[in-house]
């Protein structure tokens, strides 16, 4: 019988090795299983033809001096061997609304006078969207590192941000500029809340960074640390059930037959597919029903490219388009038109590239999309899928090339990955990006706790709370916090 541990995590996401680091520099002797042979979750990355990809962690916000990102990097030492790359003050992200093209500047100072200059005499709708974004803010404390005791404003979390920003504004450009960011939460106009909106967008205007190279070099820091710390990582462990002692987990079983023994389990993986983990008659079947029917985000399309040596400078900023005069893409996506939207971007290499042969184009894709290809592996899918997914590209760059002129005539190679891609690499079931939707109107029904429904089963990850470095830090936090403290971990990590 093999040794017992503290803590076994299932799954090597940012969550579950952010999740291992806390617990084994608390003394814990902890082990994680990846199912993958590379660790990270969504921020692997994957090298192409000479160029290194993120699959999906290509900015991060809040990463300056004093800000929340980046005490949380600094508390994971995440600072000592990477580097990251300040995105445009002036324009981190530059969005193409209908053939109207705007800036977004880092810092609320700034992002306020170019609303103004792009919203002349809309002082007062800016006051009032400030207010109401640090309000969603404040109702958040955990956001702002500080304990969540008491701390609630429900009527907050039950509006649609959709709904707030109509009510700001009768102008939809005005709105439509507000809610720019719309891709980095996939926001839905009937369901998302307006505290996503809120932190997600104030996280990126206080500040955008890009990792200088490939996003799993944190993965690759935190794993080591972890080994460092005493824990062992193991890749290439699929998690496929739990075994029991009375009505706690005793050890998890893997798909080469290793059985693991801990007091206690971490599960990184969806939600939904920690229930397939589990027997019937072990956990409530209206919990298991809860976690297995919630909806998620809608998957995503990516073409990674290699472009002749010359042609593209290195964009410090993130290029987005919208067909539509309307930001909301998940809300009016349609098969037929797609793409409607695409996201642009060019990968840093070193500090100070100034020229970049490497790109990487997404956007939105439903599920469904693929759906008749999911019974295949990567290794067996039909011809079909493969001519489907070139003539997909196509599309896409086609629309890329409006913006970028040439780009066609001077791509030498690329590589796609479609909701597929995602739901093979990540586990779940739809290849979902950012994980379980968050639904204003189902706030209780919607929400998923640390805990579970037995008693040394918890969870973490981005389908907490919310997904990104900031959401999947945070839950990182709540699920160790259980056993080293809360308070104590928000101290330690405001005194990092
Ligand atoms: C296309 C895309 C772009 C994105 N861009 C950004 C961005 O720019 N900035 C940002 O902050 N965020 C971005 N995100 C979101 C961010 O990457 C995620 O929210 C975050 O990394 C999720 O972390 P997680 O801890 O929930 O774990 P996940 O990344 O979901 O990892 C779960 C892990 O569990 C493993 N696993 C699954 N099943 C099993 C099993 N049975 N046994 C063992 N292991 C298992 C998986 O292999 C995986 O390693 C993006 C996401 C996508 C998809």
């Amino acid at each position: 019988m093999n040794e017992k541990y503290d803590f076994i995590i299932l799954g090597s996401g940012l969550g579950g090795l952010q999740s291992g680091y806390i617990l084994s520099k608390h003394g814990f002797n902890v082990l994680m299983l990846e199912k993958n042979s590379k660790l990270g979750g969504t921020l692997q990355s994957f090298r192409r033809f000479g160029c290194n990809f993120s699959t999906g962690m290509h900015y991060l916000g809040s990463l300056e001096e004093g800000q929340m990102l980046n005490k949380i990097f600094r508390y994971f030492h995440l600072f000592d061997e990477i580097s990251y790359k300040r995105m445009d003050d002036d324009g981190f992200e530059i969005i193409n609304i209908a053939g109207k093209t705007y800036k977004y500047p880092m810092g609320w100072e700034r992002f306020k006078k170019q609303f103004l200059e792009y919203f002349p005499g809309n002082e007062d709708v800016f006051e009032r969207y400030y207010y109401l974004i640090n309000r969603a803010i404040d109702a958040q404390a955990l956001y702002s590192l500080n304990h969540p005791e008491g701390n609630s404003d429900l009527g907050l979390l039950m509006s649609g941000a959709y709904e707030v920003l109509k009510s700001l504004s009768p102008d939809i450009e005005t709105r439509n500029y507000l809610a720019a960011l719309n891709f980095d939460y996939v926001g839905e106009k009937e369901k998302t809340p307006f505290y996503v909106h809120a932190l997600v967008t104030s996280y990126f205007i206080k500040s955008s960074y890009r990792v200088v190279g490939e996003s799993d070099q944190l993965a690759k820091s935190l794993a080591g640390s972890i080994e460092k710390m005493g824990g062992k990582v193991i890749n290439r462990q699929k998690a496929v059930k739990f075994q029991y002692h009375d009505d706690k987990i005793a050890a998890v079983e893997t798909h080469t037959g290793d059985v693991y023994r801990a007091d206690n389990f971490i599960s990184n993986i969806h939600p939904a597919n920690t229930m397939d983990l589990i027997e019937e008659g072990k956990i409530k079947r209206l919990y298991r029903k809860r976690m297995k029917k919630m909806e998620n985000t809608i998957s995503s399309f990516t073409v990674h490219l290699r472009l002749k040596d010359g042609f593209l400078k290195y964009l410090n900023h993130n290029y987005q388009y919208f067909k539509q005069n309307d930001v909301w893409y998940p809300s009016y996506y349609d098969e037929k038109k797609w793409p409607e939207h695409f996201f642009f971007h060019t990968p840093p290499i070193t500090e100070n590239d100034d020229s970049s042969s490497c790109a990487q184009i997404m956007t939105a894709m439903k599920y469904e999309e693929v759906k008749r290809w999911e019974n295949s592996t990567k290794r067996d899918r039909d011809p079909e899928y493969h001519i489907w997914k070139e003539e997909k590209a196509r599309k896409l760059i086609d629309l890329v090339e409006e913006h970028f002129p040439g780009l066609q005539d001077n791509i030498e190679d690329m590589n796609i990955s479609t909701p597929l891609s995602f739901r093979d690499y990540i586990g779940n079931s739809d290849g979902s990006m950012y994980g379980r939707i968050s639904d204003f109107n189902n706030v209780v029904s919607n929400y998923v706790s640390h805990k579970t429904k037995i008693p040394n089963l918890f969870l973490t990850g981005q389908n907490l709370n919310l997904h990104g470095a900031l959401g999947v830090s945070l839950s990182a936090l709540i699920t160790s916090g259980e056993f080293v403290g809360l308070k104590k971990l928000l101290e330690e990590i405001n005194n990092a």
